[in-house]
C-alpha cells in the first residue's frame, strides 16, 4: 500500500506574528495520525498572496494531502480561495447554494448582508464545496491532478481558522473524504508502555533494534517529567492482525526492561500503586515534610473510592529529626515530637490502621543546594513484618534536575518506590 503524506499549512499574520498559538495544525495532525497519514510538513504563512501563493505551490508538490486552515473570510486578507485557483490555473465561480446559505445566515441573525461577504460564495471552478453548518465560510476541497500541470495528485481541503467550524467540517466531511481516499478497512493501533527509573538514551541503548526506522510496528519514544513512554504503533486489516504482531514487542521489551515499565496506556504511578493495593485489600497513611502533599494528593486522585489512601498529613519539616536515635514516642501528641523518619511512617501507619506508612523528610530548595546536587530527602516506607520481608524500604534522592519538573519526579521517585516495595513482597 502506498504511504501518502500530508502537509498541513495555516494561514493568518496573528499566526506568524506570535500573538496566537496554531492549534489547529496539531489537532489535525493528530487526526490524520490516527487515519495512518503522517504528516510531513508544518506552514505557517501570513496574510499575504505571494507568500501563500509560493507555500501552497510548493505544498502540492510535495505532499499528497494537504490541509489548510484560515483566508476564508469575506476580507481582502483572506486569499485561500484565489490561491487555489492561481494554483490550478481555473476560474473563480460562485456558487448559487452557497450565496443562499450566506443569505439566510444572516437574515436568521437579523444583520444587513454586506454584498462583499459573497465573495465566500466564490469557488475555484472543479471544487466539491465543504458545507459549513456553524458558519458562513464555506470550506473547498480540490483534487489537483496531472491536468492542472502538476506531476502527481494531490487533494486538498481548505477549511476556516475558527477551530471549532473547522473541526465540525474536519468530522462531517473531510474524515469521511480521506477514508474513501484511502480506500482500505485498516484499523491503526497504538500501545504505549510507561517506564520510570532510568533516562531516555538509557533505555533507548537497552532496546537497540526496535527504536528504529523502517520496522513493523514502530516504536517510538518520548521523555515526560522523568517517564518514558514508548508507543508501539501499526496498522492492519482487523484488530486481531494489529494485536499479533504488537504483543510479541510489548512482550520483548517487558522482558528486558523488567520492573523499570510500571505500566501501560495512559496508567500512572499512582494509579498502578492503588490498583496494587486495591487488589490485596491493603491501606497506606502518608506523612510529608518536603514535597507539598503532592504524594497524598497523586494517590487521592487515583484512589477514586477513597479506600486504599488513609490519611495525609503535613507536619513542619523542623518535627523530622535526622537523628535517628531520636525517641518514637508512642506517648506524645504526634504533631508536637520531633522524630525521625522511622518513626514517623511506623507512627502515622499505627495511628491510620494503615499497612504501608510512608515518611517524606524535608527537602532543601536553597538553590545553591539544589545546583551543587547536595539538596537530597529520605523517604522510609514502613510495614509489618511478615515471614522475614523488610518491614523496610528506605532511600535518598538526590532533588534535582529542571525546576519544570524536578518536584514531579520527585513525587513519582516515592510512588516508584512504593510501587517495588509491594512487587517486593508479593
Ligand atoms: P480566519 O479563518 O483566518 O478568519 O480565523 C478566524 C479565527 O480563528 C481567528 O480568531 C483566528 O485567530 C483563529 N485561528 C485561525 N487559524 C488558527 C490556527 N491555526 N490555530 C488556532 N486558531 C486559529
Ligand atoms: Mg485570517
Amino acid at each position: 500500500m502506498k504511504t501518502r503524506i500530508a502537509e498541513v499549512i495555516s494561514l493568518g499574520d496573528e499566526l506568524v506574528s506570535g500573538q496566537r498559538l496554531d492549534t489547529n495544525s496539531q489537532w489535525i495532525s493528530q487526526q490524520l495520525n490516527e487515519l495512518g497519514v503522517p504528516t510531513a510538513f508544518h506552514s505557517t504563512v501570513g496574510d499575504n498572496f505571494e507568500q501563500s501563493l509560493q507555500v501552497f505551490e510548493t505544498a502540492v508538490q510535495r505532499a499528497d494531502i494537504v490541509v489548510t486552515t484560515g483566508g476564508l473570510g469575506p476580507t481582502a486578507d483572506d486569499l485561500t480561495r484565489e490561491i487555489i485557483a492561481r494554483v490550478a490555473r481555473v476560474t473563480l465561480e460562485r456558487d448559487p447554494e452557497v450565496v443562499s446559505h450566506i443569505r439566510q445566515m444572516y437574515s436568521r441573525r437579523k444583520v444587513q448582508m454586506p454584498e462583499s461577504n459573497l465573495v465566500q460564495a466564490d469557488f475555484p471552478a472543479g471544487a466539491t464545496v465543504i458545507h459549513n453548518p456553524e458558519g458562513t465560510a464555506p470550506g473547498i476541497d480540490f483534487i489537483f491532478s496531472p491536468d492542472h500541470e502538476h506531476s502527481r495528485e494531490c487533494r486538498v481541503f481548505s477549511l476556516p481558522g475558527v477551530p471549532a467550524e473547522m473541526k465540525q467540517m474536519w468530522l462531517l466531511h473531510v474524515k469521511p473524504a480521506l477514508k474513501e481516499l484511502l480506500g482500505s478497512p485498516a484499523v491503526i493501533m497504538h500501545r504505549t508502555l510507561h517506564i520510570f527509573g532510568e533516562g531516555e538514551s538509557k533505555i533507548e541503548s537497552m532496546l537497540p533494534d526496535l527504536v528504529r526506522r523502517g520496522k513493523d510496528p514502530t516504536t517510538g519514544i518520548t521523555a515526560s517529567a522523568a517517564t518514558i513512554t514508548l508507543r508501539v504503533s501499526t496498522a492492519g486489516a482487523n484488530e486481531t492482525e494489529c494485536q499479533q504482531k504488537i504483543e510479541p514487542v510489548l512482550q520483548t521489551i517487558t522482558q528486558t526492561l523488567g520492573d523499570l515499565v510500571f505500566g501501560a496506556d495512559g496508567q500512572t504511578l499512582a494509579d498502578v500503586v492503588i490498583d496494587l493495593l486495591k487488589k490485596r485489600g491493603q491501606t497506606v497513611a502518608v506523612v510529608d515534610a518536603g514535597l507539598h502533599g503532592e504524594v497524598a494528593s497523586a494517590l487521592a486522585m487515583a484512589d477514586h473510592d477513597r479506600t486504599a489512601l488513609r490519611n495525609a498529613i503535613l507536619p513542619a519539616s523542623n518535627l523530622f529529626s535526622t537523628n535517628p536515635e531520636t525517641a518514637e514516642k508512642s506517648d506524645s501528641n504526634i504533631q508536637s515530637q520531633s522524630m525521625s523518619l522511622l518513626g514517623w511512617a511506623k507512627r502515622v501507619r499505627q495511628e491510620n490502621e494503615a499497612d504501608f506508612g510512608i515518611a517524606i523528610g524535608p527537602v532543601d530548595r536553597d538553590p545553591a543546594m539544589i545546583e551543587s546536587g547536595k539538596s537530597v530527602f529520605r523517604v522510609l516506607i514502613a510495614c509489618p513484618e511478615t515471614g522475614g520481608q523488610s518491614s523496610v524500604s528506605e532511600k535518598e534522592y538526590v532533588f534535582r534536575g529542571h525546576s519544570s519538573w524536578r518536584q514531579q519526579r520527585a513525587v513519582k521517585q516515592v510512588l516508584n518506590q512504593l510501587r517495588l516495595f509491594l512487587n517486593q513482597r508479593d
